[in-house]
């Protein structure tokens, strides 16, 4: 077996797979598979280093600072409805970083499952084998509720696509290959997902979100409801190039 089929065979994690005939000589493989090891031990990882991130994450200081202000304000109003203010005001510090980590937290974990879905289909396992972007984008028309763009990449190889349903939303997957490394495309609709789960960074004057672990990088965009997340263990800077054209692209349609 090899290390392909006997991750797929035990994913997300050899306490967590669905077990069946292959689970035996997946588990053996892994054992004796130093790559397997860390790919398993790195995937724990990852999740327990989110999940922390996640929970660590504090309300904006702008936020804060315009709640403590509230406060403030209403504490020098006088009579019988400045402790009701008051109530109120401490209500909603309280409830208001709960509601930050409500909308963070899932989207981080969102991202999080789009690249364990990058890394379940590194041999690009399409349902449609084409490199024909019409012919994908066809493809989709009747499986998504947004259109799904396929951009031309530079000179990425287009291998085909997949659609995946993932904490509860389709994915739109177009799988590439660039200098001979799997690159994902997913596309997502916006609803109910946030860009800021992720780092902001710049390129070419456009917003473009990133995070990155264990040399897995992912680069999104939103473009017109359509939120745009490439995945690839590619260099940093090329995934974040490739964003950018793809996000130029998505402009152009
Ligand atoms: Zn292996």
């Amino acid at each position: 077996m090899n290390c392909s089929a006997a991750r797929k065979a035990i994913y997300p994690s050899p306490d967590r797979c669905v077990l069946s005939v292959e689970t035996g000589k997946a588990l053996d493989h892994v054992r004796q598979c130093p790559d397997c090891r860390r790919y398993f031990e790195s995937q724990a990882e990852w999740s327990r280093l989110l999940r922390a991130k996640a929970g660590a994450e504090p309300a904006p200081d702008q936020l804060r600072e315009r709640i403590a202000g509230e406060i403030e304000s209403h504490q020098r109003i006088e009579g019988p409805r400045r402790l009701g203010w008051i109530a109120a005001a401490a209500l909603i510090v309280v409830c208001l970083p709960a509601l930050w980590f409500a909308r963070r937290i899932p989207s981080q974990l969102f991202f999080l499952a789009l690249c364990e879905d990058h890394i379940k289909y590194l041999s690009a396992d399409s349902q449609l084998r084409s490199s024909d972007r019409a012919e994908i984008e066809s493809w989709f028309r009747d499986k998504t509720d947004f259109g799904v763009r396929v951009a031309a990449l530079g000179t990425a190889e287009i291998l085909g696509s997949r659609l995946c349903f993932l904490r509860g939303k389709k994915a739109a997957l177009v799988f590439y290959r660039q200098q001979g490394r799997p690159v994902s495309l997913f596309q997502i609709n916006r609803r109910d997902l946030s860009l800021a789960a992720l780092d902001r960074w710049e390129v070419d004057g456009a917003a473009v979100w990133r995070a990155s672990f264990k040399g897995y990088s992912v680069a999104a965009f939103e473009q017109r409801g359509v939120v745009y997340a490439l995945i690839s263990d590619l260099r940093e800077s090329e995934l974040l190039r490739l964003a950018s054209a793809a996000r130029a692209e998505a402009q152009g349609y």
